[in-house]
């Protein structure tokens, strides 16, 4: 098949006829660029002629490194003729010169690829033939200036710094400030030191032939594949190697004849908020990059926009009516052609508006849901393509406060954007202070070297986290992300002195006490109180969300365990509870003397003891639960971490505890040092705790079924609670444990007079379980995937010790991303493949969820709805997320 495709002048009127080839519109072969400038040309929009090189001849250049073959040669000098016929000039005539720009263009637009290269052609000869047919001498050696410029610094390799250099000589020794202030003569004199310049770099004269011009520009697009800027960029944004770019070479329209021509770039909707006017900026007597540049100011496009600004220079809309109107129509006729915002590049001639570019632009998440929800509106997309159109991720943005952007910042440092969202308060450098001054009112941000489970009440009560060690899956992060707190980690410019309780950040001493503000988003630390913007969840959020639901199979569930987050949830769409942590719920102050009586006890009768103080306590708080889920489904993880999690460190919380319970301190603290593990997250702990000490799992079952029949009594809808045992191995651990819980649940309704539906079931999060699913199946209502922990134990990674050697193993490509943000679909997933396949044969109406922080990563929500999982269970705040994600995946 054909190497080269032309676009413009014949080609259209070919495309009229009926003989267009589907290959000149596909950017896997054209590239983006290449693709859309032939499809404006197609719909009768002015676009320059000229003609693309496929990006297959690229691949084939880059694996064979041998020079052009004879066909691609032949092709391209024919498709050369078909521009000199269109336009009516030709390559290197002295006379009548055509000139061309060659531009790069992948299937993506992809940062690091070759620099355009305009006004190719031009030589000592060909300049005196532009001069002489634009009867514009300044005009002519103006663009060969640029011409020379341009060509030594993207093809030849030179310094552009020798060329800017030169030309502020040059202005300096004519006393101008503006380049518009050289004249013809100037700009001459100007290209002929550049082309001493250029020799004396390159050891041999600037290339005058024009074929030689061109082939060395081609060549560079394909090198400019395979660069080191453009590598680093495909591996940063999963682009493959072997995609290639094409080449574009177009007839130059001249942007820089004058005061009645131009050049500017545009969006047909604007790309900040999505409202829908036109934006953009041009300038006058100008060419290319000049408006992105920063040479010159450029000016608004339109009259509202330069009334906005107010800005002094005039916007095209007045200045140039008649190309403005031109190009408005353009906008609403590429809008209703590729129904999406239009990114845009046009020149202006003399007068003539000319297309240079058009692609879908891209946009802020609030953005991008109001086009969406606009465009629906419109009648110019369905809803599906609304849902498709919206990254799931995006909407993170928009849930969380955020800072008001017009705001001054003073920024003290900036760190791993570890949660989203933007806080405020007085800095604490102690959980127990954190929440005193919260019950006090006060908005705290908890600064911590980094924080331990023992932190989960100070992180709960404060506004934001700081921390100055531990990365993106540190405990910090993931326990503010489930709880929706803003938090910046790794901040290495935070060093705390807990003794003077104060702290230096970056250059800045403070105190305990003082008003900081984060910025989880962006992972910048600011000194005082920056306003904040509330997030709008009604309105286009909304709307979407409404559409998404339509669409997805999967429920979408929360982990949460406080009534806070229950309702929080349950107004971001939960439709259940996916995991409710019981742990969280022994760290409460009121609490946790009774839990460490509990663990450090000499024996049964001494847990039960203690054990009997924590049951109204977790009965209430399942009661509070059940209230806020309204009926929902609940699936409540019994008892799960290490006990030595909750022991005590300190000595006065020793002697507190001695006090309580009526013991010596040193017998507690030999009770401690016994529950010492080397490695707690493969020891004492999920339903190994229910085996040895089944009393614990017997008083939360109890404050299970006691609070969800004082809930349905109370004429509430009735809940359906799911107990559920975690770390399960075998089917034998399960069989015993459902017997207990089975056991507790007559009791209790024996004793109320009252009966209730429930379920047991387990989680799948150790490799055994999840092979022996078929058998576990038999003991189980559901399985809930807990994909962290089946992580940790598949990949044989500690997730608390990963931060070390994780991210250099994603920067190497040893895993595509990291494992616990999005799941390991190729071996991780097997496991869940398997277990579901597997337990449904045993089980076909087996229930099937997911609980890990992958319920709320879009990729491995996409992976869940292959495997046929019933449900996602995502943080509160990830819910929305979920949402649209699972209606991605079920479209
Ligand atoms: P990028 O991919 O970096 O946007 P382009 O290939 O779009 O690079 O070129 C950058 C700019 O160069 C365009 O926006 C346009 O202003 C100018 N340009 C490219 N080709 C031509 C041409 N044939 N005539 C006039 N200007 C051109
Ligand atoms: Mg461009
Ligand atoms: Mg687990």
């Amino acid at each position: 098949s054909k190497s080269v495709y032309t676009f413009g002048g014949l080609r259209q009127a070919q495309a009229e006829r009926g003989e267009s080839d589907p290959r000149a519109k596909d950017k896997t072969i054209t590239g983006g660029k290449g693709a859309n400038l032939a499809e404006m040309a197609e719909i009768g929009l002015p676009v320059p002629p000229g003609f693309t090189i496929t990006t297959e001849e690229c691949v084939s250049y880059l694996q064979h490194g041998a020079d052009f073959s004879d066909e691609l040669r032949a092709e391209v000098a024919s498709a050369l003729a078909h521009i000199e016929t269109a336009v009516g000039k030709k390559f290197g005539d002295a006379s009548d010169p055509l000139l061309v720009s060659v531009r790069s263009g992948a299937r993506v637009s992809m940062p690091g690829m070759m620099d355009t290269v305009l006004n190719l052609g031009l030589n000592d000869k060909t300049v005196e033939g532009l001069a002489a047919t634009s009867g514009d001498m300044r005009f002519a050696w103006d663009s060969y200036r640029r011409f020379i410029q341009m060509y030594s610094d993207v093809v030849l390799g030179l310094d552009h710094g020798l060329f800017e250099e030169a030309l502020e000589i040059a202005k300096e020794d004519r006393g101008y400030f503006a380049d518009t202030e050289m004249n013809a003569a100037d700009w001459q004199e100007l290209v002929a030191e550049f082309k001493v310049i250029a020799e004396g770099e390159l050891g041999h004269p600037f290339p005058q032939d024009v074929n030689e011009q061109l082939w060395g520009a081609i060549r560079a697009v394909f090198d400019s594949w395979d660069a080191d800027r453009a590598k680093v960029y495909r591996r940063l944004n999963n682009i493959p190697g072997d995609w290639g770019t094409a080449v574009n070479v177009q007839a130059m329209v001249f942007g820089n004849m004058g005061e009645t021509s131009a050049t500017g770039v545009a969006f047909t909707r604007d790309p900040a908020t999505g409202e829908s006017h036109y934006y953009g900026e041009w300038l006058v007597n100008a060419q290319g990059e000049d408006v992105v540049a920063g040479i010159r100011t450029p000016q608004y496009l339109t009259k509202r926009g330069r009334e906005a600004a107010r800005a002094e220079l005039p916007s095209m809309e007045e200045a140039m009516p008649e190309a403005y109107a031109e190009l408005a129509r353009v906008f609403d006729l590429l809008e209703k052609h590729y129904k999406d915002m239009q990114d845009i590049e046009f020149t202006v001639q003399q007068g003539k508006l000319w297309m240079l570019q058009t692609r879908s632009g891209k946009r802020t998440a609030k953005a991008a849901l109001k086009m969406a929800v606009d465009m629906v509106g419109e009648g110019l997309i369905d809803e599906v393509t609304a849902i498709k159109r919206v990254d799931p991720m995006a909407l993170d943005q928009l849930l969380h406060p955020t800072l008001d952007p017009d705001a001054p910042r003073d920024v003290l440092t900036s760190a791993l954007p570890a949660s989203p969202g933007a806080a405020n308060g007085k800095i604490a450098l102690d959980s127990d202070l954190a929440e005193r001054w919260a019950n006090e009112g006060d908005k705290v941000i908890l600064v911590r070297v980094e924080t331990s489970p023992e932190d989960i009440h100070g992180m709960h009560a404060a506004k934001g986290i700081l921390t100055a060690r531990g990365g993106m899956t540190s405990h910090a992060a993931v326990v503010a992300r489930g709880m929706g707190r803003p938090c910046v980690s790794g901040a290495s410019a935070v060093s705390i002195d807990m003794g003077a309780r104060t702290l230096r950040i970056g250059s800045r001493e403070m105190k305990e006490g003082d008003v900081i503000t984060l910025d989880g988003a962006s992972g910048e630390v600011m000194a005082g109180e920056v306003p904040m913007i509330e997030p709008e969840l009604a309105g286009d959020f909304g709307v979407l969300m409404e559409w998404a639901d339509k669409y997805r199979r999967m429920r979408v569930r929360t982990n949460a365990e406080t009534p806070a987050d229950c309702r929080m949830a349950r107004q971001f769409g939960a439709e259940g509870i996916g995991l409710c942590r019981t742990e969280h719920m022994f760290f409460d102050a009121d609490r946790i003397l009774a839990v460490r009586e509990m663990i450090l006890a000499d024996d049964e009768a001494g847990r039960r003891k203690a054990l009997a103080k924590l049951l109204p306590e977790q009965r209430s708080d399942f009661v509070e639960i059940f209230q806020a889920m309204a009926g929902l489904p609940c699936t409540i993880r019994l008892l799960d971490p290490p006990l030595h999690e909750f022991l005590p460190h300190r000595d006065e919380e020793f002697a507190e505890l001695a006090d309580a319970v009526g013991v010596g301190v040193d017998h507690l603290k030999r009770r401690a040092g016994e529950l010492h593990e080397f490695n707690p997250m493969l020891g004492h702990r999920g339903c190994r705790l229910g085996i040895t000490f089944p009393e614990i799992y017997e008083m939360q079952a109890r404050a299970i079924f006691e609070a969800a029949c004082e809930v349905t009594s109370q004429g509430g809808d009735p809940v359906v609670p799911e107990v559920m045992i975690p770390l399960v191995a075998t089917r034998k651990e399960l069989e015993i444990l459902r017997a207990l819980v089975d056991r507790v649940a007559a009791e209790v309704f024996a004793e109320k007079g009252a009966t209730l539906d429930y379920m047991v079931g387990t989680m799948i999060e150790l490799p055994r379980a999840a092979l022996m699913a078929g058998e576990i199946a038999h003991e189980a209502k559901f399985f809930s995937f807990g994909t962290n922990d089946l992580t940790q134990t598949a990949l044989g990674v500690s997730r608390d010790d990963a931060g070390r050697f994780l991210a250099p193993y994603v920067d190497k490509g040893i895993y595509e991303r990291d494992p616990f943000v999005s799941l390991d679909v190729d071996g991780v997933g097997q496991l869940v493949s398997l277990a579901a396949e597997r337990g449904r044969e045993t089980l076909p109406d087996l229930k099937l969820g997911i609980c890990g922080e992958h319920g709320g990563d879009p990729a491995s929500i996409q992976f869940c709805e292959e495997v046929g999982l019933d449900y996602v269970s995502a943080s509160p705040y990830r819910v929305p997320i979920a949402r649209l994600a699972a209606a991605q995946a079920a479209l």
